[in-house]
């Protein structure tokens, strides 16, 4: 069997989703690999070092998709919708491809492909269990983003980040609060805490309080954080209108205080809470700054504008978008350990097993047989 990587097409994507070093693993379990040339240059991984783990190169998409089983991506369909529209053209019945997919908007799309008889995995409906550790993306990803935003948010903010006693005087620490303290959330207070600021951070799942404070911060308490904003998943739940407003006057004290918030606050499926109304940044000291990471979902900041950096009385903020984008070396490394992972559940001895009673397997799968799989569609 054939495992095909392609370029990725989504504008600004520079990610890639193998890279040299998993070849191997895919060759042991009786895969061939093959590359569409210049897949992953932009990543710094060059057709060279693909050749040299035994993979081979090709020239066009077109034969990527004709010859290989098993199609590997980091954006497909609902991930990148305008140029999936045109793969369709180029898939076929039995091939499986797997990637981001965005499943939740674009059930058009994925009607289409199921009807062409294709099996899809969408990897961010990983389960969050232990097992499924090595190969959950979404962790890894958003590890980059939470890295990332620290640094974005350091080069914008006028003040250093360390406390710092020279002999000009002493330089005091910045604040830095995070709101959601989910695996970007703690990257983002780990990095901020080794950068030398004082961290805080809040979260609406009382877990998550033992975890920042083993990070050096300081965990907000509110009084709304409850075992109900937990789903059994462990993912954050909805939790209307009337919540937030709530926690949005709560917060605002603490949000006027800190020189840097970074929010990441994210319930799977649905829009972003607004959690930092326009009225909130008019009480911020001037020079502040807000690092939205929730931006592509619509963001935790009234005043967010997606892929740009807004100032707004004083207060600069930055709204992100496709971050690990901006690390692809190590966001592509850590994204093809995953999807390695995930693909040696059902290659194995040059055959393809797909394994409806693993769970990893059924709840990421989203067509096969020319029906839509998953119930997030029901
Ligand atoms: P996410 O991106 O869906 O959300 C980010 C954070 O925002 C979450 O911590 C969430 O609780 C928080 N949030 C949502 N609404 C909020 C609000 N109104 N105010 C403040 N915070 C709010 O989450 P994620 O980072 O993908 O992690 C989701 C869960 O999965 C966590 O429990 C995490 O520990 C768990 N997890 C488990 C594993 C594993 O065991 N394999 C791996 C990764 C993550």
């Amino acid at each position: 069997i054939k495992v095909g990587v392609p370029k990725e097409t989504y504008p600004g994507e520079t990610r890639v989703a193998l890279v040299p070093a998993n070849v191997q693993q895919f060759k042991k379990a009786g895969a061939e690999v093959i590359i569409q040339s210049e897949a992953g240059e932009k990543a710094g991984y060059l057709d060279g070092e693909y050749l040299e783990k035994g993979a081979q190169i090709v020239k066009s998409r077109e034969e990527v998709f004709a010859n290989a089983d098993v199609i590997l991506q980091v954006r497909t369909l609902g991930a990148n919708p305008e140029e999936s529209r045109k793969d369709i053209q180029l898939v076929r019945e039995g091939q499986i491809l797997v990637g981001f997919m965005e499943p939740f908007f674009v059930k058009d799309l994925i009607e289409e492909v199921a009807k062409r008889g294709v099996i899809s995995f969408a990897l961010e409906l990983l389960p969050r269990t232990s097992r499924a550790q090595s190969m959950d993306v979404l962790s890894s990803m958003a590890t980059i983003s939470g890295y990332k935003a620290v640094l974005l948010a350091a080069s914008y903010l006028p003040k250093m980040f360390p406390m710092l006693t020279t002999a000009a005087g002493t330089i005091l620490p910045a604040n830095v609060f995070v709101i959601g303290a989910g695996v970007a959330g703690l990257q983002a207070i780990a990095t901020a805490r080794r950068l030398g600021a004082v961290v805080k951070a809040y979260d609406i799942r009382p877990a998550t309080k033992q975890e920042v404070e083993s990070l050096g911060a300081k965990f907000v308490e509110l009084g709304l954080e409850s075992q109900e904003a937990e789903d059994k998943r462990g993912y954050a739940k909805d939790m209307g209108e009337e919540f937030y407003k709530k926690q949005r006057e709560m917060l605002t004290k603490i949000i006027a205080e800190s020189d840097v918030v970074i929010s990441t606050a994210a319930v799977p499926g649905k829009r972003a809470p607004v959690l930092i109304t326009e009225e909130m940044v008019k009480g911020m000291k001037p020079g502040s700054v807000i690092v939205d990471l929730a931006a592509e979902r619509g963001g935790n900041c009234e005043l967010t504008k997606p892929g740009e950096i807004i100032e707004k009385y004083g207060v600069t903020i930055i709204g992100p978008v496709n971050v690990p984008a901006t690390v692809p070396y190590h966001a592509s490394q850590m994204y093809s350990k995953n999807i390695t992972n995930f693909c040696m559940l059902f290659i194995k001895n040059g055959e393809i097993n797909i394994n409806l009673n693993d769970d990893i397997l059924s709840s990421t799968l989203l067509t096969k047989d020319g029906k839509l799989t998953n119930s997030i569609f029901d």
